[in-house]
């Protein structure tokens, strides 16, 4: 595929600009950041299936790289499942989002906040900030602010509260769910090309098969891949919206 160099260099510094990710963009790339060490690259999703949706490629890419990703689950999905209790729910989407975790080479923690009910107040703010901190974080990705689902809400304005109270020490990222249907006014600000990482993002959300990974697939996820692929001149893309500081240029020394 032939694209305009502008895009090419775009795509490029906005590989290089996550972490590490330089190292397959076309233009030439910074020193990989893996080769000094590995980072804690975390992501923070209000439900199973929220983080593999907005960030599945780029979670492969970095754990293929051999940096360390996490998922952050704020909930067990529990009310995600008609017929079934939340108990059931959950230990049937817990399975599921530690079988995505596995496909895609991350490690999955649970926050313990239940689907439907999420609480944002000062406690869960301390709570969360402590559980996110422990991770040690280099850099975050959470679930956009102007999202329709109050859970996811309340996600992303934990992850802010966090970030916050860390005094802004990681970069931080937003990604998008199901563009115009649940993330309201995304404005990316990034992009990583997962052409490469499109099948195994998608075996990620196969996986959940309570929430029918495959529509989620058909009807939102390669929608959102081909069209944001289309903005940067790849075959598929993730986006993301940069809030604060980016990461140093690649090579350079992790934050904090
Ligand atoms: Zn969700």
């Amino acid at each position: 595929m032939s694209f305009p160099r502008s895009r090419r260099a775009f795509v490029g510094q906005s590989l290089a600009g996550l972490a590490g990710l330089g190292a397959e963009a076309d233009t030439p790339p910074a020193p990989s950041v893996s080769a000094a060490r590995a980072w804690n690259v975390i992501c923070v999703g209000a439900h199973p299936d929220d983080p593999e949706t907005g960030c599945g490629g780029t979670l492969a890419a970095y754990a293929e790289l051999g940096h360390r990703a996490t998922i952050i689950y704020l909930t067990r999905g529990e009310r995600g499942i008609a017929g079934k209790s939340l108990e059931e729910a959950a230990a049937i989407r817990t399975a599921e989002a530690e079988q995505a975790c596995r496909i895609l080479g991350v490690r999955p923690v649970f926050a313990g906040q239940i689907d439907g009910a999420t609480e944002l107040s000062g406690p869960r703010a301390t709570q969360f900030a402590a559980l996110l901190e422990a991770e040690k974080p280099d850099v975050v990705f959470a679930q956009w602010p102007l999202d329709t689902h109050p859970d996811h809400q309340v996600a992303a304005q934990l992850v802010l509260r966090a970030w916050l109270a860390a005094h802004r020490r990681f970069p931080l990222y937003f990604f998008e769910v199901n563009t115009g249907h649940q993330s309201l006014g995304f404005a990316p600000t990034d992009y990583v090309d997962v052409t490469s990482r499109r099948e195994k993002k998608k075996a990620a959300l196969l996986a959940h098969r309570s929430q029918h990974g495959d529509e989620i697939v058909r009807q939102h996820v390669q929608l959102m891949e081909d069209f944001r692929g289309r903005e940067v001149g790849v075959a598929a893309a993730e986006a993301f919206s940069a809030l604060g500081h980016r990461l140093p240029p690649a090579g350079g020394a992790p934050p904090g």
